[in-house]
């Protein structure tokens, strides 16, 4: 069986080829979270997530949702929500070491349990999935986006 480091030495090294947007635009939201926005149709209709960077070092789910907060984009029905999540681990990120932004102190994809949320215990990824929580709470509909960053198909 091979080590993660063994693994990790065996991938083909390639380019980064796409730009890191700038996030800072959105840092105050319309929300009340950090870089959370939330339309409201006003008609009635489900309310739906859009969230990027549950991993800080997957930037698609982060271009999608920069593009669409760009556009201005608004739901016809419902209610749509954008967010960045794990933005600190992002601001972090380091061509050189590529995995080293996945998080900080944890992996985000496993803070959620009311358990952790509700627990003593303390880290960047629980604190901001505890910001997160309220939203997520009312959501009828969540897109994560994550993405690859190994070479594989899309
Ligand atoms: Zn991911």
């Amino acid at each position: 069986m091979k080590t993660l480091e063994q693994v990790r030495a065996s991938l083909k090294p390639y380019p980064i080829e796409v730009d890191f947007p700038d996030l800072s635009p959105w840092k105050n939201g319309n929300s009340g979270i950090d870089y959370v926005y939330s339309f409201d149709s006003g008609e009635p209709g489900p309310h739906v997530l859009i969230m990027a960077l549950t991993h800080g070092n997957e930037v698609s789910g982060a271009i999608a949702v920069d593009a669409l907060l760009r556009r201005g984009i608004r739901p016809r029905k419902g209610r749509l929500s954008l967010a960045f999540g794990n933005v600190e681990a992002y601001q972090r990120f380091d061509p050189q070491n590529i995995d080293a932004s996945r998080f900080i102190d944890e992996d985000m994809n496993r803070v959620w349990l009311p358990s952790a949320l509700e627990g003593e215990r303390e880290s960047v990824e629980l604190r901001r999935a505890r910001e997160l929580r309220p939203l997520i709470d009312t959501v009828d509909l969540l897109l994560d986006i994550h993405s690859m960053h190994e070479e594989s198909p899309p």
